[in-house]
């Protein structure tokens, strides 16, 4: 791969992949020839300044810039003394979410490329790759290949939170794989007292790319506020595709270029489960919405699209998805106990025509009482989602009050 130069094209999905480039499946003789090997420690420097020069932010959902994660623990090592653990996390808990899973199958040799390069740079003695697709042939052959015997492998359960940080952190240390009180940093004190680094597959993937390239190659297809590519899995019509697509691409581009007809959807849920819904169809998908006032513009969190098609009832696929949610949670705070089930009764009743004209005020209620009261944000996500759908979907809801549904295909029972 050369280095491309500024595009002028609209921001859509790439022309060009970055992160599949050697190729479905592909093998270390492919991915190879595609990248060519690993830079060499003499370089490590250098590295680690286009990290920061790159602004990479995390790909798995979070969103926090990964320099500065790996400057905490870097800071924390100098401080400790103690020798730092690095973690891949692939643990896609997110029904919707394909792409790290494509990632371990596809391009592992990527992402193993990226846990050896941060492991070496930050001086961890450790690495772990957790992920459901442990087990996978593809990543096993991965690191025969590489006769790589230093990453331990870790198989995460299939749950929902079991991809947030702490729950990563529990299941590693031979608890649950649910989220914990988090009372420290990880970088501080992570696995076992250890200096912790715990990053998203995709953005270890990033990460061996830049080192290869520089920053400024990869800040060559984005944004400024937004640079780089990501992967995004898109939902439409019980079918998805993973696909990599430009920091802060608009979405119709992107749904032009997949061949899929933006005017067959009349909403879109963005971020997945924890994400929020919009009926514009253009909307702009960034990884800080922040850096963007005044415009229209939406999180991609951990990338995952889901267009509903018109017929189905928006109320009735969010009432599902809370209902999912609430069952989802670890238990142990006061709003996942008593807040989210009755948030899910709720939306269940407004889902299912009960024509109770205090649902509204209820729900928006019972929100803002379990929003910041976790040890988590899962309760503040799942009332976020809950809360937009009112907002967004205003006729549906003043119709489901009044005892009718706007989209007459579905079963409001
Ligand atoms: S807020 Fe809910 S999901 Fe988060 S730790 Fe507490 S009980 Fe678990």
């Amino acid at each position: 791969m050369t280095t491309t130069s500024i595009p002028t094209a609209p921001l859509g999905t790439l022309d060009e992949p970055r992160l599949l480039t050697a190729g479905p499946q592909a093998r270390l003789a492919e991915h190879l020839s595609a990248f060519g090997p690993l830079p060499k420690a003499t370089k490590d420097r250098w590295i680690l300044a286009e990290w920061k020069l790159s602004n990479l932010a995390g790909r798995g959902g979070g969103a926090f810039p990964t320099s500065q994660k790996i400057a905490a623990v870097l800071r924390s090592v100098a401080r400790t003394g103690r020798a730092p653990v690095v973690i891949g996390n692939g643990s896609e808990g997110e029904p919707l979410s394909h792409k790290d899973r494509m990632m371990l199958t596809h391009a592992p040799h990527l992402v193993l490329d990226g846990l050896a390069l941060t492991a070496r740079i930050i001086g961890a003695n450790e690495s772990y790759l957790v992920a459901e697709a442990v087990d996978h042939p593809l990543l096993k052959q991965a690191l025969a290949e590489r006769g790589d015997t230093q990453v331990e492998l870790h198989a995460s359960e299939d749950h929902f939170l079991a991809g947030q940080a702490t729950a990563v952190l529990s299941s590693l240390e031979g608890g649950a794989s649910l989220p914990q009180n988090p009372r420290w940093h990880l970088s501080d004190l992570g696995l076992g007292g250890a200096p912790t680094l715990l990053l998203n597959v995709e953005t270890l993937a990033h990460l061996a790319l830049i080192a290869r390239y520089s920053a400024m190659w990869f800040r060559t297809v984005g944004t400024n506020k937004d640079p780089g590519s990501r992967l995004l899995t898109v939902h439409d019509q019980g079918q998805y595709q993973v696909v990599e697509v430009h920091g802060g691409c608009t979405l119709d581009l992107v749904l032009d270029q997949l061949g899929i007809n933006p005017h067959s959807a009349q909403a879109v849920l963005v971020g997945g489960f924890h994400g929020t819904w919009s009926r514009n169809l253009s909307t702009r998908l960034v990884t800080d919405i922040n850096k963007y006032p005044g415009t229209e513009t939406m999180a991609a969190g951990a990338g995952v699209i889901e267009l509903l098609p018109h017929g189905n009832c928006p109320l009735v696929r969010t009432a599902e998805i809370v209902n999912y949610l609430a069952k989802s949670s670890a238990g142990q705070c006061g709003p996942c106990v008593h807040g989210l089930p009755t948030l899910a009764r709720d939306m269940h009743a407004l889902a299912t025509l009960s024509e109770d004209f205090e649902l509204p005020e209820r729900i928006a209620r019972l929100s803002s009482l379990v929003t910041g009261r976790g040890a988590c944000h899962h309760p503040d996500a799942t009332a976020r989602l809950a809360l937009s759908s009112l907002q967004i979907f205003d006729d549906e809801l003043t119709a489901h009050l009044n005892g009718t549904c706007l989209h007459t295909s579905e079963m409001h029972s």
